[in-house]
């Protein structure tokens, strides 16, 4: 099934994602990931894709999609980036892909990994998306960026940019993660008016540490509101305490979006499945909307 098909049904997506596990962690690690999730029932699952493949993972991004669409039947979505992958190694793994049934790729540039010399072929994201869609017959998904893209000069030229995405034949796109659902909702109202009429879902990241947040803040730009920096400031050094924190900010961003009728959620896992648990189980009637 391909992921744009999901929309339209009357009720919120509810997507999830998960990456690769090191070759440091336990080999049967993604199958415990796995285990816990699948009774959320997620509508798909996507699978990050990064540089280094099998030296790096236990499990490619490719084995993956597929352990998810075969053995746990589940629809599943596999990353693909420009820097990870030229025209070569695109047609190997699409060729993988529909080898194995699964049928939607998330087309990104990605991020240069200094240990790893990027590919050249595709410059944007949106380059990938023209060549899946003319060598493959795969559900073509994009990123876009709430808070604009932390290389963009304006949000304006990121939406152009994302409208040529979607024009290049993108069918749905996955956000960022974002804090402030009216950053998301004001960035939608400038998509609809930029003439971008796909699906979008809205990412959203439990915050699982003090230090890790930071990180991730200052990679992908997202900003942190107040509210969420009390909570960090209060509970950072309380594990314990910041979890039930997070999850309760993170189930009250979803119950805003879903009334705000956002096409679905893509929830940023962390290969955590308590966490995503504690969020899913606190909403099934909500889900239902
Ligand atoms: P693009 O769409 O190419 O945009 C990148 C920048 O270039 C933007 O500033 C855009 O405005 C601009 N731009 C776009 N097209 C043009 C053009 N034609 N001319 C000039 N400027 C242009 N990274 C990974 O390495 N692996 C993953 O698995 C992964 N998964 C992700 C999943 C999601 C949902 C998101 C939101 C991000 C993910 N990333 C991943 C990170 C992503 O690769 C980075 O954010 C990257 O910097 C941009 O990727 P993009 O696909 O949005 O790029």
């Amino acid at each position: 099934m391909k992921i744009c098909e999901l929309f339209g049904q009357g009720r919120t997506v509810f997507s999830c994602e998960i990456f690769p596990p090191k070759k440091t962690s336990p080999v049967d690690s993604i199958y415990r990931t796995l285990d816990g999730l699948k009774d959320i029932r997620f509508d798909f699952i996507s699978v990050t894709y990064g540089a280094g493949g099998s030296a790096v993972v236990n499990q490619t991004t490719q084995e993956i999609v597929s352990i998810v669409q075969n053995q746990y039947h589940i629809p599943a979505m596999a990353h693909l980036t420009c820097v990870g992958a030229g025209k070569a190694e695109a047609d190997a793994i699409m060729e993988q892909l529909k080898a194995d049934g699964v049928e939607n790729i998330l087309a990104l540039r990605g991020d240069i990994n200094p240990e790893y010399p990027p590919k050249t072929d595709f410059a944007h994201a949106s380059d990938l998306v023209t060549y899946i869609r003319e060598h493959g017959d795969f559900g073509i998904s994009a990123a876009c960026y709430p808070e604009g893209h932390l290389e963009s000069p304006d949000l304006v030229s990121d939406i152009r940019w994302l409208k040529a995405k979607v024009d290049a034949g993108a069918q749905h796109l996955v956000s960022q993660l974002f804090f402030d659902n009216e950053d998301f909702f004001r960035f939608l109202e400038r998509c609809r008016i930029a003439g971008i009429e796909v699906p979008i879902e809205a990412g959203i990241m439990p915050v699982l540490g003090k230090s890790s947040i930071q990180r991730m803040v200052s990679l992908c730009g997202a900003s942190i509101p107040r509210r969420l920096a009390r909570l960090l400031a209060r509970y950072g050094e309380d594990p314990k305490a910041l979890r039930e924190a997070a999850v309760a900010y993170a189930i009250e961003q979803i119950s805003d979006l879903i009334a705000g009728g956002v096409d679905g959620i893509h929830l940023y896992t962390m290969n955590n499945p308590g966490v995503a648990h504690a969020i899913a189980d606190a909403i099934p009637s909500i889900r239902r909307f």
